[in-house]
């Protein structure tokens, strides 16, 4: 992956996919995510994401993906119940 330097990335939405983008951070000179509702503190249901109250599963290679990004990503669902 080449590096950015000091380009300026601006990511939109701040639920899985946005915070996955903004993790990446490293490539880029500053990152900003824009969300148009409130994140909660806690792990969570939330305006904006209507699907988030359904069950859901995350396969091994989901998880390990997640890892490499965000690591401790999967302690911290397995602590908040998720
Ligand atoms: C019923 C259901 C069950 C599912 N089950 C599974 C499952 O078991 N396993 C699985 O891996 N996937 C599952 N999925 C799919 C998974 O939920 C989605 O692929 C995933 O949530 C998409 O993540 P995302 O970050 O792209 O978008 P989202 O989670 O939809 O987040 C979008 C974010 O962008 C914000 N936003 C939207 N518009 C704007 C704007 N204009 N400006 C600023 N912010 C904005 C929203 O507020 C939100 O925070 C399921 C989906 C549904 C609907």
């Amino acid at each position: 992956m080449s590096r950015a330097g000091g380009s300026r990335v601006v990511v939109v939405g701040a639920s899985m996919a946005g915070m996955l983008a903004a993790a990446v951070k490293d490539v880029a000179g500053s990152v900003e995510i824009v969300e148009a509702h409130e994140v909660p503190e806690r792990l969570g249901p939330r305006t904006g994401v209507p699907q988030a109250v359904h069950i859901h599963f995350l396969q091994t290679a989901g998880i390990e993906a997640v890892e490499a990004l965000l690591p401790g990503t999967g302690d911290l669902l397995t602590a908040e119940g998720w």
